[in-house]
């Protein structure tokens, strides 16, 4: 799960993070009172979105000669300016694709004397089991490019959760970082607060970019990100509070309500499986077949009508969808089961795409038979390969 910049500076506070102060903003008047409450004269108004590169992003109904989604403004009179500019419009960044984001939430904030900007982040590396720290002097700039051209301006510093953050981490944050004397104490000392508030909040990533040295000599978070572990969210209410479902892909929301793990994918055959497994094994055969899948969709192991049902509707509510692959192993719950949820969600849906299902495992015979029976124009497969050969060949007639 993603939350705001504003959220993620919230936590990190806690921890005893620098950051600069601000308020969060759903209106013009209160991006106002916002900016009344900060010391001036600079100040930032920030669009806040699931997205970054706001700074460089444009905005749909503004002209290209328009401030991004990050503006610094000179007065209280600025930031209501900005404010009015931004609010409701859509940002398209390098991370919004085409369509953007609708900005409906701002942060104003300190504007701050920046002396020098770096790149940190954090994440779970599963191939080392390790908690990584990622940093490089060439901060504010897309590290990817950075990675791209100058990889050897990036460090990245594994941690053993078993034995925890050490000095010598920290260390050699500051050494990466060309840090010294007082402003290397600050970047010791800040590696060790991300990393405790990293363990103790669950967090599955953390990007700071960038971390700034002030004019002052201080270290401040200027630019976060966070995301957390879905499956650690009931250790954390609070955290689970700051979800935005308005950033969310609203199929996705509606997956997670009937416990179905959906995410949309950009093909057009639409996948219902049941395990993971199965599921990312039925989206390769369908790839190498040609065609793409329009979703990734596992109905776990309690394939009921109920939840077949609510998945269809999740999958057809996709107009990208032109045929549906139901690919079910029909283990504890039997075959015959599973046929007759299909043939009822498929006739409570007004199905409108050619529906291919391949059912193996228990009672296989007698869930054939229902599907056969059931007067809807549902196409057998005999296996796997089968089946994505089929639902493949039917999308590509059907253009
Ligand atoms: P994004 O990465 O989405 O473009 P950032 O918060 O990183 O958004 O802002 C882009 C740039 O704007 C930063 O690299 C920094 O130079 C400047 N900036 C952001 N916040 C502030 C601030 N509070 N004071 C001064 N400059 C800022
Ligand atoms: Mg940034």
């Amino acid at each position: 799960m993603n939350i705001h910049e504003y959220q993620a500076k919230e936590l990190l506070a806690k921890y005893g993070i620098g950051v600069p102060a601000g308020h969060a903003a759903m209106s013009v008047e209160e991006a106002v009172a916002a900016a009344e409450k900060l010391p001036g004269p600079l100040y930032v108004v920030k669009a806040q979105i699931h997205a970054g590169g706001r700074g460089k992003g444009k905005f749909k109904e503004l002209g290209q000669d328009a401030k991004g989604g990050v503006r610094l403004a000179h007065s209280v009179d600025d930031v209501r300016k900005d404010a009015g500019e931004m609010l409701g419009n859509t940002l398209v960044t390098i991370q919004t694709g085409d369509e953007g984001k609708q900005v409906n939430r701002l942060y104003v904030t300190d504007g701050v004397d920046i002396a020098k900007e770096f790149y940190l982040s954090m994440l779970v590396d599963r191939a080392s089991s390790h908690i990584a720290m990622i940093v490089s002097t060439e901060g504010g700039m897309d590290i990817e490019d950075v990675a791209h051209n100058t990889p050897e301006k990036i460090t990245t510093i594994t941690i053993d959760p078993a034995t925890g953050f050490m000095p010598h981490h920290g260390r050699s944050v500051a050494y990466a970082l060309k840090l010294e004397g007082a402003l290397a104490k600050q970047a010791q000392k800040l590696a060790a607060q991300l990393y405790e508030a990293f363990t103790a909040l669950d967090a599955e990533m953390l990007e700071i970019n960038p971390l700034v040295e002030t004019e002052g000599g201080e270290l401040l978070v200027l630019d976060t990100k966070m995301s957390f572990d879905g499956n650690a969210l009931y250790r954390h209410p609070d955290v689970e509070a700051m979800r935005d479902e308005t950033e969310e892909d609203p199929a996705e929301v509606e997956a997670g309500k009937h416990d179905l793990a959906y995410i949309k994918l950009d093909g057009n055959i639409g996948c219902m499986v049941n395990g993971a497994g199965l599921a990312m094994a039925t989206m390769d055969i369908i790839k190498l077949n040609g065609a793409f899948p329009a979703n990734f969709l596992d109905v776990g192991g309690g394939a009921t009508t109920e939840k077949v049902t609510e998945a269809f509707k999740i999958i057809l509510s996709d107009d990208a969808v032109e045929g549906i692959l139901v690919n079910i192993f029909g283990g504890i719950m039997r075959c015959d089961t599973i046929a007759e949820g299909i043939v009822a969600a498929a006739k409570e849906v007004e199905l409108d795409v050619p529906l291919v299902v391949r059912l193996e495992g228990t009672n296989v015979e007698a869930g054939k038979d229902i599907l056969a029976n059931s007067g809807l124009p549902i196409i057998p497969a005999d296996d796997l390969g089968d089946a994505a050969r089929k639902i493949v060949a039917q999308v590509k007639e059907a253009a």
